[in-house]
């Protein structure tokens, strides 16, 4: 595995790298859910190019990027465990360069749930995956349905801006009792990580409910609302609905459904979602 820190080394080193290539943004402390997007690319492509990012630009809280984990000499090894082929791990000014001034903004898909908990935080992810995509020009892009709002924001800006990636989305890799992986699932106390799978309880449950025919969007959401005030640790809910997984607009009552949530604990926010089909 070939580790590159600058924009010039990452095109030189791609020049010659056979096709098809595969990217797959990271912010690293890396875990399962990143590991299985690295195993797809490496079953589908040539050339793996695994990168190492965090994004200021993408950070609301001070705090939340000044706490970020960053077990950078871990993530490394796991990441030639699995046969990434390059990894890229630019500083801050090398993506952020002196006098830099560009953003790309996007409204639609970025607009509600996580764009209101965290304003400005897509238009970060946009500029830089926009930014990691023209650096690296792969043929494919790996995310995570984990972060299902992201997904839509990245499938409309390659579209919008007719950047040539075929965008993968994969499921969301989930610990033994439910809980999603997240690299900031290391900032919970043991108590508050003992509690954090009532968040796919609630939403596994109107899935249940989903499916034994009850679809009406509003009923389903409280549901969730109610199920989620139940756990005490859970000290606010930032958001729960029925969304179109496209588009993020509420959902209408046909097409692929989404049941998403966002909850605090401390510190911490936990974002999950379930597919309703
Ligand atoms: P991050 O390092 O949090 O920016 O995540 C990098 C990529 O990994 C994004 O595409 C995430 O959606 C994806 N990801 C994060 N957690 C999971 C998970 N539990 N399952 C699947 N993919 C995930």
């Amino acid at each position: 595995m070939l580790q590159v820190s600058t924009v010039a080394e990452l095109r030189s080193v791609l020049r010659g790298a056979p096709h098809p290539v595969g990217l797959v943004p990271t912010m690293g402390a890396v875990h399962e859910g990143h590991l299985s997007l690295v195993r797809q690319a490496h079953a589908d492509n040539a050339t793996v190019v695994a990168t190492i990012f965090v994004n200021p630009t993408q950070f609301g809280q001070s705090s939340d990027l000044a706490n970020y984990p960053r077990p950078i000499e871990q993530d490394l090894a796991l990441f030639e465990r699995e046969g990434v082929s390059v990894v890229f791990t630019p500083p801050v000014d090398e993506m952020y360069s002196a006098g830099f001034t560009t953003t790309v903004h996007l409204d639609g898909p970025a607009l509600g749930y996580e764009g209101d908990a965290r304003p400005g935080h897509f238009d970060g992810v946009a500029t830089v995956v926009a930014k990691l995509l023209l650096q690296s020009l792969p043929d494919v892009a790996y995310f995570g349905r984990k972060d299902a709002q992201q997904v839509a924001v990245i499938r409309r800006l390659v579209s919008d801006l007719d950047i040539p990636v075929a965008i993968s989305m994969l499921p969301t890799i989930r610990e033994h009792d439910g809980l999603a992986f997240s690299s900031r699932n290391v900032l919970l106390s043991d108590e508050q990580r003992r509690a954090a799978p009532a968040l796919f309880r609630a939403l596994s449950a109107m899935r249940d409910r989903y499916r034994s025919g009850m679809q009406d969007a509003t009923k389903l959401a409280d549901g969730c609302r109610t199920q989620l005030a139940r756990e005490p640790l859970f000290e606010r809910v930032d958001y729960v609905a029925l969304v179109d997984e496209a588009t993020f607009a509420p959902w209408s009552g046909t097409g692929p459904c989404l049941l998403v949530a966002s909850v605090h604990m401390g510190d911490v926010r936990l974002i999950d979602n379930v597919v309703l089909d």
